[in-house]
């Protein structure tokens, strides 16, 4: 059995973390060889080449794979896939648009989401917001996958596997790159903060969203929000943790002003410790919380600040 794992690349940078859950998922199913594409892609692939279980880096450097377009991405994957019998990478956005293309082209399902692995055949996943978990069992030959990262931990470091250079598959030409809006933040990524503090309705308004923010830079954590928060323009969307945002377990999580509805739970339910503040003792946050705090928000998190 051999495994092809697309790498997360970024501006020729290794989401090592990222990377490594997938690794840790991935390694009891045969050699695993990673892929990384970009326009500098080559210190990703040293990088890469470094996780422990890793057997070989593959690197594909070229302009058109500088912006993880799926369509080129998908193009290459499914050139490279003779072969192996699992592809799969982890379940970022990136991954998310691109996976399900490479599916469709090798007449396979996607198997996204994936918590734990069974056998080469058999994967968990979680469905109904969290609330169940389905064993999928596939009999298409090659098994195409994402991989829940916030359920694996990363693999460590190993002995440096061989990088080798792949040639580029032929551009697809369906779409074209315009521009990207990026957010400069000096905050951590959600995804991969080891902290995060994040807030919901509770907090009223996009000004009182700065509670947050600073708890947040006490802590050097990243900022998350509930979907309500997100919709009513306290804070921006890609802040949503959750079923329909993202997913994140980090070593930390404190949750102010959230309810704790499923499809919120969804998204941070597997981090180590976590902390809420409400002013509803019957807040169903309170059920999952390591440690809570009731109270009110615009009392209690500028005193943790200054204490902190
Ligand atoms: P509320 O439920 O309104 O809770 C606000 C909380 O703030 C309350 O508990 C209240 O006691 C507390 N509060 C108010 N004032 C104060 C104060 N001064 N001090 C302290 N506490 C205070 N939600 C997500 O978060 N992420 C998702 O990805 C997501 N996906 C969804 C997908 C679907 C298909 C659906 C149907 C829903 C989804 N939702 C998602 C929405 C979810 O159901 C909830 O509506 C949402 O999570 C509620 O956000 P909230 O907890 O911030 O707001």
């Amino acid at each position: 059995m051999a495994v092809l794992l697309l790498g997360e690349v970024t501006n020729g940078e290794l989401n090592r973390d990222a990377t490594a859950k997938a690794v840790s998922a991935l390694k009891s199913l045969g050699d695993v060889t990673v892929l990384c594409a970009g326009a500098s892609a080559q210190a990703a692939g040293e990088a890469a080449a470094t996780i422990d279980g890793v057997a070989k880096v593959l690197v594909a450097e070229d302009a058109l794979y500088g912006h993880r377009l799926a369509e080129p991405a998908a193009a290459l994957l499914v050139g490279l896939a003779d072969g192996f019998d699992h592809i799969a990478a982890p379940a970022t956005t990136d991954a998310k648009n691109i996976m399900p293309r490479v599916a469709a082209l090798l007449d396979a399902m996607v198997i996204s989401d994936v918590s734990a692995v069974v056998d080469a055949d058999t994967f968990e996943r979680p469905v109904y917001a969290g609330n169940a978990i389905q064993t999928v069992k596939s009999k298409d030959a090659k098994k195409v996958l994402t991989i829940r990262t916030a359920s694996f931990d990363a693999a460590g470091d190993g002995a440096a596997a061989p990088v080798e250079a792949t040639a580029k598959a032929d551009d697809p030409a369906l779409s074209a790159w315009v521009a990207d809006e990026v957010v400069e933040s000096d905050r951590p990524e959600l995804t991969s903060a080891g902290r995060v503090v994040s807030g919901g309705r509770g907090v009223g308004s996009k000004d009182d969203f700065a509670l947050i923010e600073k708890l947040a830079d006490k802590l050097g954590a990243a900022v998350g929000a509930s979907r309500a928060a997100v919709d009513s323009g306290y804070a921006p969307n890609d802040y949503q943790v959750g079923q329909t945002g993202k997913v994140v377990a980090p070593e930390l999580y404190v949750a102010i002003g959230i309810s704790g509805a499923i499809q919120h739970l969804a998204g941070m339910k597997d981090s180590k410790v976590i902390v809420a503040i409400n002013k509803d003792e019957e807040a169903p946050i309170f059920q999952i919380a390591d440690y809570g705090l009731v109270g009110d928000l615009f009392a209690t998190v500028p005193e943790l600040t200054e204490k902190l």
